[in-house]
C-alpha cells in the first residue's frame, strides 16, 4: 500500500511530465502505447527454448515454470533443459490457452498474404499458402534457392544460365549424337516469357518400365489456379510423321519429378523418335514446336474459350 501512497503524492502535472518524457524515448510500437499486449513477447513466450520451432499442445513444463515443446521433451531425458531440475509431466495449460487467443500474420506477409491466422492454422495455413515461395524449377536436386518467379528467373539465367525465349510460339531442335544412350538424367530447360507469364519447357531422356523415351512438358511458373488459365501444345514430328500433345501446363508447385513420373507431356519412343529423326538412326535430331494460348473460363457456362473466340 506504501508504493501506491506514493503515486497518490506525485502531482498530476509531474506524472504527465513522465508519460511525455516516455513519447520521446519510446518507438510508437512498444508496450506503453498498445492496448494489448505485444505479440511479440508471446510469440517468444510460445518458441520453444530447445529447438525454437513454435509450440503446440501438449506444451510442458518444468516445476519452475520453463517450457518446451513435446518433441523435444522426449530428447532431454527428463530434465529442464533451462534449470536442469526433473522436468516430471506439468503441462502448461495457461499457456496452451493464450496460444489459442492469438491471431498472427502468415509468415509469408512481407510477399504479400495480408490475413490474420488463429495460433493453431498458422503452420497448416502457411503449408499452402499462395504466397509462399516456389522453389526454384531446374530439375536438378541439388538446387535448394527458393523464391518468388522474378527471383527465380534471375537465378535461372545467371546460375543455371538457362536459355530464355519471348514469345508464345517455339520451335527447339535437340541432337543427341549416340542415341542408345538414354540417362535418367539428360534434360533440357528453356524458359518462355508470354502474357506476361513465364514457362518452363522440359525436354529429357529415361527409362519408361524398360523403354527407352524422350519426353517434353511444359511447366507454369506461378500457382495452380492461375497454370489451369493456359493451354498449350507440343508437336514432334518429321519424316512424313507426327505427334501431338495438347492440355494446360503444371505449376511449378509440382516438382520436375512429379510432373514426369505422371507422364503429363509429350512422350515418344526412341524408336519412333529415332524414326522421326529419319537418316541411318546413328542420331537423334528431334524438333519440338509447341504454341502457348489462354484459355478464358465463360462466366455463365463454365466451359472454356478460347480467347481468339471471345474477341468474336
Ligand atoms: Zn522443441
Ligand atoms: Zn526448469
Ligand atoms: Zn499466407
Ligand atoms: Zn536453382
Amino acid at each position: 500500500m506504501e508504493s501506491s501512497s506514493i503515486r497518490e503524492s506525485i502531482p498530476s502535472m509531474e506524472l504527465m511530465g513522465e508519460v511525455e518524457h516516455y513519447h520521446l524515448h519510446f518507438p510508437a510500437n512498444t508496450k506503453i502505447h498498445n492496448n494489448s499486449p505485444s505479440t511479440t513477447t508471446i510469440e517468444e513466450l510460445l518458441e520453444c527454448p530447445v529447438c525454437t520451432n513454435s509450440m503446440y499442445p501438449p506444451i510442458h513444463q518444468c516445476q519452475n515454470g520453463h517450457t518446451l515443446c513435446s518433441t523435444c521433451k522426449i530428447k532431454v531425458h527428463n530434465r529442464c533443459p533451462t534449470c536442469r531440475e526433473e522436468l516430471g509431466d506439468i503441462r502448461s495449460l495457461a499457456l496452451e490457452k493464450v496460444a489459442e487467443s492469438l491471431e498472427l500474420p502468415c509468415k509469408y506477409c512481407s510477399l504479400g498474404c495480408m490475413e490474420l491466422f488463429p495460433y493453431y492454422c498458422k503452420i497448416k495455413h502457411e503449408a499452402v499458402c499462395n504466397f509462399r515461395p516456389y522453389n526454384c524449377p531446374y530439375a536438378s536436386s541439388d538446387c535448394c534457392i527458393v523464391g518468388d518467379i522474378s527471383f527465380l528467373i534471375a537465378h535461372l539465367r545467371n546460375d543455371h544460365k538457362v536459355d530464355m525465349h519471348s514469345g508464345c510460339t517455339f520451335n527447339h531442335r535437340y541432337v543427341k549424337s549416340d542415341p542408345r544412350e538414354v540417362e535418367n538424367a539428360t534434360w533440357m530447360l528453356t524458359v518462355f516469357h508470354c502474357f506476361g507469364q513465364y514457362f518452363c519447357l522440359h525436354f529429357e531422356a529415361f527409362h519408361l518400365g524398360m523403354a527407352p523415351v524422350y519426353m517434353a512438358f511444359l511447366r507454369f511458373m506461378g500457382d495452380e489456379r492461375e497454370a489451369s488459365n493456359y493451354c498449350c501444345s507440343l508437336e514432334v514430328g518429321g519424316n512424313r510423321r507426327k505427334l501431338i500433345w495438347e492440355g494446360s501446363p503444371r505449376s511449378i508447385r509440382d516438382s520436375h519429378k512429379k510432373v514426369r513420373d505422371s507422364h503429363d507431356g509429350l512422350i515418344v519412343q526412341r524408336s519412333l523418335a529415332l524414326y522421326f529423326s529419319g537418316g541411318d538412326r546413328k542420331e537423334l535430331k528431334l524438333r519440338i514446336t509447341g504454341r502457348i494460348w489462354k484459355e478464358q473460363q465463360n462466366p455463365e457456362g463454365g466451359a472454356f474459350i478460347s480467347n481468339i473466340c471471345s474477341y468474336a
